[in-house]
């Protein structure tokens, strides 16, 4: 990679006075950068995107000044070095890209309306006024913000608002921080405020589209969330405010803007009457996520993007450390094993997939980073890793030290693990590095050999690997005491074999608890011995096992068809995560099936035994009181239910949806998504159909919204899904934030595929005009390979994704998409008929 300068070289800021006049009528963002710090050099450079700048003063005086849209900058030339103020006048447009300062557009009460709002992470609020837009540049702020006010509008920012002088408002000035965490919005809003036990003030912004009450959830979770966070990193929060805010178009999932958080609608508001307990479960955990970034992240910063798993990672792991804290009955971490360890497990077993620690200069390379599987999702199982090597206590005086060593300031991964280190007298840094600079993980096989128990690490692949003898610190978790804490070569034997199952008493078993990113290859006597003390495991040994041996599977190293007669073994649990995970690997069946083949039938058959007795047990209605566990294994259950064509819940459905006809809202949320979509698979005209589109329109209630984009595309009416198609590029009706689930459906349908796949060819332009300014647009690609299994789509996605390699930020996710899908056809050539057989066996 080219060398290139970071501007932070040239000039360091200090403090900044950012004057902003924003006129949503005329679309233009006017306003003065005015920026002291200290000038390295005598020409020095300072960030910009699509502006246009009048004059550039240096104290006082007009200076030259060049742009240079290649590197995003202005260069000026100060003709002196040293202590300097520069005053830069600019416009910008204000555009609906989600970047930057953008609109939200939302209905009340058939009106149109916008808040404003920003979001400048990774290199955006350069878009916004013109600054060192680096993580190191930290520098103190005061705001000043003008619009086209009228009344009854808020404006909020990261610091109190202190005067209004001329329509004006003026923030106090911020404390030392890093750009990309300034935020501020405004429009009518409504809020809810409360304070913490230290006196932190909380609140909860959003549109008064909403229901007051909607606010309330959001409210409680930030609040004990803050006071968690102040005693277990034993430092107080640095602000005097945390808002929440709901933004209705929002390309992530919510950003830590520090004193301002922002979200997407479905990640804050929700109706505490009618909403899942899963969706409760991810708003709370995204709020934690955003609230442990304002010590992790926003009070310490990554020095360059390079680390940006230092923030993400870790803010990864905290949303569930915090959540289990406050709601223990919840066993939050369940939810990480289902949703966390097979991501990372699934996508770092693909060759090429990059580290977790990662070399980056380009701005669009370092939109590709947020890789949710890799940077977000193995880098908390790498933390939680460290977590059990080190224990809490250690983990919490290290982080104290952490805090109080680089408050304001930044630091690097190997500032964490000297803080860690020195609290708990390991060598951190040494065991972690071998999992944060290497991509990938170990199998670790167990055998026995010669009566003797070995145990082998080796890189895991789905797909073609080149081995390049990787090898990590892996720590081993084993429940015999002869396996050592961590395992550093390549091999270790641990004793004799028999001997060592006749002194421990149970079968032989590694990684216990699922804590540390490897999968585990059993030899046969090893498996046999498990497998026939099933019921001796917790549900998260289970769920590890059937993950496991379908990752195996995945990567060739055993037949696919060997896990389908285990199946029905797991299908009588009471557990949610072993239910996640048997229907997990029940759906990868799916993809061996052609559609309405006979094969398919026996498939839907195999889906229909899993699930019956657990369709009685708990019903088609959520009951009062019944445990965790019920209320998230019934989605798993019904949903097989469907595809099985089970006619008793079909009718079940069907009777439920007649029934509530006229508030299909107000269908118990956490089974409304099954009832629509078993309406529209198998019952609906185009009355319906409209209906529920329209409804979707209207809606502000994000679950619902949320229940009838999964459920409308599974309709088997070709106008229909061409219908459907058509309103993808009207924002009236699909928000670019929300068109990635809209698409992904379709395509997922066997009979939209085609349309949705030519759809995304004809129109990637307009894509790209659109979301393609934000770190999700490399999803799209992502999407269409999960959905992708025949020789012949392979061969279209080359034809169409190949030329683009080049594309900045694209590359890597093309050839790891074009890997994915070639693997995963190789599999379904190769396991096909052994695999349908094997199915048709179990339903016999
Ligand atoms: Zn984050």
């Amino acid at each position: 990679m080219a060398e290139s300068t970071h501007f932070y070289e040239l000039f360091q800021p200090t403090h900044y006075n950012v004057y902003l006049d924003i006129n949503r009528a005329t679309k233009v963002i006017a306003g003065t950068s005015t920026i002291t710090g200290d000038a390295k050099q005598t020409s020095i450079a300072i960030h910009q995107k699509f502006m246009t700048i009048s004059a550039v003063k240096a104290d006082g005086k007009d200076v030259p000044f060049t742009f240079d849209d290649q590197s995003e900058g202005i260069h000026i030339d100060l003709g002196k070095t040293g202590e300097t103020t520069v005053a830069i006048d600019f416009t910008a447009p204000l555009t609906d890209s989600m970047m930057g300062i953008y609109p939200s557009y939302y209905e009340l009460n058939g009106e149109k309306k916008e808040l404003i709002g920003t979001q400048f992470e990774t290199t955006a609020a350069r878009q916004a006024f013109p600054c060192v837009d680096e993580p190191e540049a930290k520098a103190t702020f005061d705001l000043a913000i003008k619009f086209d006010e009228h009344e009854g509008e808020t404006v909020i920012s990261n610091m109190p608002e202190v005067k209004v002088i001329n329509g004006v408002h003026y923030f106090d000035t911020t404390v030392r921080m890093s750009s990309y965490l300034i935020a501020f919005a405004f429009g009518e809003m409504q809020s809810k405020l409360t304070t913490t036990k230290s006196g932190v003030k909380v609140g909860v912004f959003s549109t008064k589209a909403h229901q007051p009450k909607e606010l309330d959830f959001a409210l409680d979770i930030a609040k004990r969330s803050i006071e968690f966070y102040e005693d277990f990193y034993q430092t107080p929060y640095p602000l005097p405010h945390s808002w929440q805010l709901a933004l209705p178009d929002f390309s992530a999932g919510a950003m830590e803007n520090w004193g301002l958080v922002t979200y997407r609608e479905a990640y804050l508001v929700l109706d505490p009457d009618n909403t899942s307990f899963e969706t409760k479960q991810r708003v709370a955990t995204v709020i934690a996520h955003e609230l442990a970034h304002q010590w992790f992240g926003d009070l310490v910063t990554m020095k360059w993007w390079d680390d940006l798993w230092l923030n993400e990672s870790f803010a990864n792991m905290m949303e569930y450390v915090a959540i289990d804290a406050i709601e223990p009955d919840w066993h939050i971490w369940e939810v990480f094993q289902t949703s966390e360890a097979p991501m990372a497990l699934q996508r770092d077993a693909t060759d090429g997939v990059q580290s977790v620690h990662v070399q980056v200069e380009d701005p669009a390379e370092i939109d590709a980073l947020f890789d949710g599987a890799i940077v977000y999702a193995k880098g908390a199982r790498m933390l939680v890793m460290v977590r059990a090597l080190i224990g809490d206590d250690a983990l919490r005086a290290g982080l104290k030290n952490y805090f109080a060593t680089h408050h304001y300031g930044n630091a690097t991964g190997a500032d964490l693990w000297a803080a860690l280190g020195a609290a708990s007298g390991m060598d951190v840094g040494a065991i972690m590095n071998s999992w944060l600079e290497q991509p990938g993980y170990p199998v670790v096989s167990a055998a026995v050999g010669d009566g003797k128990l070995t145990i082998t690490q080796q890189q895991f692949f789905v797909g073609e690997g080149k081995d390049a003898g990787r090898q990590w610190q892996v720590p081993l978790n084993g429940n015999y005491d002869a396996v050592p804490e961590i395992l550093a070569d390549k091999s270790v034997t641990l004793g004799d074999y028999a001997e060592l199952r006749q002194t421990n008493g149970q079968p032989f078993r590694l990684n216990v608890g699922n804590n540390s990113h490897f999968i585990v290859k059993y030899d046969d006597t090893l498996l046999q011995d498990i497998l026939a003390n099933l019921d001796g495991l917790d549900a998260i040994a289970q769920l590890q096992l059937l993950q496991d041996l379908r990752l195996l599977a995945e990567g060739r190293q055993i037949s696919y068809a060997a896990i389908v007669p285990l199946l029905s073994r797991f299908g009588v649990s009471h557990s949610t995560v072993v239910n996640d995970v048997l229907y997990g690997v029940a759906g990868n069946l799916r993809k061996f099936v052609t559609p309405d083949s006979a094969e398919e039938k026996a498939l839907r058959t195999l889906f229909d035994r899993l699930s019956a007795k657990q369709v009685d047990r708990l019903g088609w209605t959520p009951k009062a009181d019944e445990s965790n566990d019920d209320q998230l294994t019934r989605p798993f259950v019904l949903n097989a239910a469907l595809y099985a064509k089970n006619p008793e819940s079909i009718a079940a459905a069907h009777k439920l949806f007649v029934a509530n006809q006229d508030n299909l809202a107000g269908l118990p949320a956490s089974v409304r998504v099954f009832i629509l979509a078993n309406e529209v698979e198998n019952f609906s005209d185009a009355t319906i159909f409209d209906q529920l589109l329209n409804d979707y329109r209207k809606s502000s209630d994000a679950s619902y919204k949320a229940d009838l984009a999964a459920a409308l595309p599974t309709t088997g009416d070709a106008a229909l899904l061409a219908k459907l198609i058509g309103v993808f590029e009207d924002a009236d009706t699909v928000k670019p934030q929300d068109l990635r689930a809209w698409y992904r459906g379709v395509l997922n349908n066997s009979k939209g595929e085609q349309a949705a796949w030519d759809w995304i060819r004809n129109d990637w332009q307009w894509l790209e005009d659109t979301v393609g300014g934000d770190m999700e647009f490399t999803t799209y690609i992502t999407v269409t390979t999960g959905v992708f299994h025949t020789p012949e789509r392979l061969a279209e996605f080359k034809a169409f994704f190949e030329p683009k390699l080049n594309t900045p930020g694209l590359t890597r996710e093309i050839t790891m998409d074009t890997k994915v899908i070639e693997t995963r056809v190789a599999l379904i050539e190769d396991e096909k008929t052994a695999v349908n057989e094997a199915v048709a066996q179990a339903v016999k």
